[in-house]
């Protein structure tokens, strides 16, 4: 079962999460398999699952009703890489490969290759007042010196830095089986924060790197390996990094696969191309078939119910009982 946990360090303005995803992980990797784009490279399979990892551990920390997205736009062989995670920690997450990957493939070479990538943090409100626009923040994928970062888990501390002037220490790992992840922070110095108001004070910023909690905190989670966040259980990773630390434990969570997609969203996608467009499909293939890049789903639309799309409000046959 995929778990995430949520802990405080008592009396110490350091708060962390931890999260295993096994079974929600599993399964969006097995409909990958099942689905015409095949199988991702080990490689792929990695920096998607730290994504997963890091979005369910950015999610439960600011608990956004909406959507929190995670995407990478590469300027390589992947040229997106998407997590998306709801308010209930129910997530999706896939990758668009167009280039071959080599089985050492790093970051750089799958996303950064001319150190043109960037990765965007959004989030998109459940209930939107008329016209409102999704909150989103973008980072480059390099360093201060203009170097390359060769892990996602720095990307999203300089994100959080820069953001929201918190320190924070993220280590994710993943693999065919599990996608795991640690987070680390320092709390704000006064008042709450999240990624969309963010905490810019003067005390805040003061504190920035030189919290001896924090750092101590933060070297200890440093210690633990990738290896051992894939294989050790929750209650050991918590107990051989912080024995010495006094932890208030949250209730565990239970994130989930879902998909959000739904014959709603393609026949409104299919309209936004314009009844052109879509006439011109329908010609040229007898049908309009859209299949889900989260989960497979397929989506099949023909000439009558491309033409249905466009009729006018009102001029709608009967409800049919077919099942969709
Ligand atoms: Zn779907």
């Amino acid at each position: 079962m995929s778990e995430l946990h949520r802990f405080l360090f008592e009396g110490l303005p350091v708060r962390g999460s931890i999260v295993r995803l096994t079974d929600a992980w599993q399964e969006i990797l097995a409909r990958r398999r099942g689905s015409s784009g095949g199988e991702w490279p080990h490689p792929v399979v990695e920096l998607v699952g730290e994504m997963a990892a890091a979005g369910a551990l950015m999610q439960s920390n600011i608990k956004f009703n909406g959507a929190l997205v995670l995407q990478i736009f590469g300027d390589g062989p992947v040229k997106v890489a998407v997590a998306e995670v709801q308010h209930d920690l129910t997530l999706r997450a896939t990758a668009k490969v167009v280039g071959p990957i080599q089985a050492n493939a790093s970051l750089a070479d799958m996303v950064n290759v001319s150190n043109k990538g960037r990765c965007a943090i959004t989030l998109d409100p459940k209930e939107k007042f008329p016209g409102q626009q999704p909150y989103q923040g973008m980072v480059p994928l390099w360093g201060d010196k203009h170097e390359k970062i060769a892990r996602m888990s720095e990307v999203l501390e300089h994100y959080m830095l820069q953001s929201e002037q918190l320190d924070t220490k993220l280590i994710l790992a993943a693999d065919e089986r599990v996608a795991a992840g640690l987070l680390i922070q320092r709390l704000p110095a006064a008042g709450e924060n999240n990624l969309a108001g963010s905490m810019v004070s003067k005390e805040n910023e003061d504190q920035i790197g030189v919290n001896e909690d924090y750092n101590r905190i933060a070297t200890l989670a440093g210690s633990l390996t990738r290896q051992e966040l894939l294989e050790l259980d929750v209650d050991t990773v918590l107990r051989r990094l912080f024995w010495e630390e006094k932890l208030m434990r949250f209730p565990s969570q239970r994130p989930a696969f879902a998909c959000t997609c739904s014959r709603d969203r393609v026949s409104n996608m299919i309209r936004g191309l314009g009844r052109d467009e879509a006439d011109s499909i329908v010609a040229e293939q007898g049908e309009i078939d859209v299949s889900c890049d989260f989960c497979g789903q397929q989506y099949k639309f023909d000439a009558v119910d491309a033409a249905q799309l466009f009729a006018p409000p009102g001029d709608q046959p009967p409800v049919s009982s077919e099942v969709q």
